[in-house]
């Protein structure tokens, strides 16, 4: 049987699902960066924490501030404070008071575009005392952009909860008062504000490409070669090789490829496993790799960028590319590549997948162009529509499994959010592959409705684009909803990092045992009796988490 095959694609007239085009609309034709502004937590981030405080002469800004913001400044970073105050709920210090604080802020740190305040105490169930998000869909108001484009900086828990539940990046620089529990389920941690700020402008400077490539690249080989989820966080860098490259040729796995079929600016698709990547490969058949060599010899690519997660090495694959007499490879890799790369790119640990690939593109001479947002998108022609008997738009999706056991939510954890979700008033779809029958059907016995095996992947994301929220964990149907703006419910085992693979750039609340013995160890199946990291999520915090992220019972968001 041959192994490779391939499709032809007419991509430019590939109409697209994305999130930006739900969340965005306002905004014209964005400049293709990461960020347009970041946000600030006041207390204890900005300046030392003195509760309470309604006096401009206690204001003493944190080491470093003026400069690092100086340098946001500089950037054309456009700059928010969003703080909780409930010392005006609680009658501690007047407005007035607090304009003065504020006035006394400005003077120390410069002048900020816009200031975001709760004044409401946690008992007024207000939807902008952080981790609620509305500050943050306030500060992007009021600054002309949108959440996804914004990266908050804060001390605590609820300032990182706030940041994504908008869909916003969330930096965490934790001080004595920061909990470590806190500090485990932060996506991103920096030791200081300097710190933070320099980091902010390292990733948003690694997605622009320094120089264009040096000659005009007719066709580009791209590879990425393990799952769903994997290609799909991978969409976004494709995009910016495709908007160079007059044709672009995709190596996936089998193991990725109906995710490869959804993606825009693929034009043909070659399918081949790499027994270097595939997580149960078969045994390396020097036949095989020698007509992989000669069937991508024959694509004639002028570039190769090959897309690895940071497990993975892309030197095996590079000396295939080598044999086949391609000779503009760019790849990431920490081990030395010798003569196998031209471009040999470096990135830091926990950057986002989507990041760490676009930043490879950039490496390779290539950016998104202006108005193509970095979030994930699929093509629409490639997504069936949604089946009619499930009911109207506005259901919560469940997927309680994953292709690792380790990463899938326990079935009567599962089974409990269904109860709860049903008994707070949502429609429930509980979704999974045909070899998740049994758990689908169990699942949603309490209160769902089963379409355990109904789905490819394509379906499932016609299913997912729909939805009012999926609840699921670290696998491929969380970067379908990702790539169709629908908010998640991330049950996210900690066995890989949360900010490199955590939902990317959609409003996402995180639940799970960030902390748990099995955190990093990238295990397939839980090493640690009893699935401790997801079997104590409480299915009240998962209607809850609904709640933060506005998505009511009654089917509507
Ligand atoms: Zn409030």
């Amino acid at each position: 049987m041959r192994q490779d095959q391939e499709d032809p694609y007419q991509r430019r007239s590939a109409q697209v699902y994305a999130a930006a085009d739900r969340a965005a609309g306002s905004v014209a034709s964005p400049r293709a960066v990461l960020y347009d502004a970041v946000l600030l937590d006041r207390d204890g981030t900005l300046i030392e924490d003195v509760p309470y405080n309604g006096d401009p002469e206690k204001v003493r800004p944190v080491p470093g501030a003026r400069a690092a913001l100086d340098r946001l400044r500089a950037a054309g970073l456009r700059l928010a404070v969003v703080t909780n105050q409930s010392g005006l709920a609680r009658g501690y210090f007047t407005g007035e008071q607090m304009r003065a604080v504020h006035a006394r802020v400005e003077e120390l740190l410069g002048r900020f575009d816009a200031w975001l305040v709760c004044p409401h105490d946690d008992a007024d169930g207000c939807d902008c005392r952080k981790p609620a998000p509305g500050l943050v869909y306030a500060a992007a108001r009021e600054l002309g952009t949108t959440p996804s484009r914004c990266v908050l900086v804060g001390d605590i828990g609820r300032d990182v909860g706030a940041a994504m539940a908008a869909g916003a990046a969330g930096v965490l620089v934790p001080t004595p008062v920061t909990r470590p529990e806190e500090v485990a389920a932060a996506g991103w941690v920096a030791t200081d504000l300097p710190a933070a700020v320099a980091e902010i402008l390292r990733r948003q400077q690694a997605v622009q490409p320094s120089t264009p490539p040096t000659e005009p690249v007719r066709t580009a080989l791209v590879v990425r070669s393990d799952s769903a989820g994997d290609v799909l966080v991978t969409g976004p860098a494709i995009r910016a090789v495709a908007a160079g490259a007059e044709r672009v040729v995709l190596l996936c796995g089998p193991r990725g490829r109906a995710a490869a079929n959804l993606l825009p600016g693929v034009d043909e698709i070659i399918e081949h496993p790499l027994p270097w990547i595939d997580p149960a490969p078969g045994p390396v058949d020097p036949e095989a790799m020698r007509s992989l060599s000669t069937r991508l010899g024959a694509v004639g690519a002028d570039q190769a960028v090959v897309f690895t997660s940071f497990h993975q090495s892309a030197l095996p694959l590079a000396l295939l590319l080598r044999m086949a007499g391609i000779n503009r490879i760019a790849a990431i890799s920490d081990d030395y590549p010798g003569s196998l790369l031209d471009i040999r790119h470096r990135v830091p640990a926990g950057v986002p997948e989507p990041e760490r690939a676009l930043s490879l593109a950039a490496a390779a001479g290539h950016r998104l162009p202006d108005g193509d947002e970095p979030v994930l998108r699929l093509r629409r022609d490639a997504v069936p529509p949604r089946p009619a008997d499930v009911g109207d738009p506005g259901y919560v999706v469940l997927h309680p499994g994953s292709a690792a056991s380790s990463r899938a939510c326990p079935p009567e954890v599962a089974t409990r959010i269904v109860g709860a979700l049903a008994d707070a008033g949502h429609r429930v779809l509980v979704t999974g592959g045909p070899d998740e029958r049994a758990v689908t059907a169990r699942v949603a016995a309490a209160g769902g409705t089963d379409l355990g095996g109904r789905t490819d992947l394509a379906g499932l994301a016609a299913i997912v684009a729909d939805a009012s929220a999926v609840v699921v964990g670290n696998t491929g149907p969380a970067h379908l909803a990702a790539a169709a703006g629908v908010p998640v419910v991330s049950l996210f085992a900690p066995t890989v990092p949360f900010g490199q693979w955590g939902p990317y750039r959609v409003p996402t609340v995180r639940l799970g045992d960030a902390a748990a013995p099995c955190r990093d160890t990238r295990a397939a199946s839980c090493p640690v009796p009893g699935h401790p990291c997801l079997s104590g999520v409480d299915p009240g915090d998962v209607v809850n988490a609904l709640r933060t992220l506005a998505v009511s019972g009654g089917g509507g968001r």
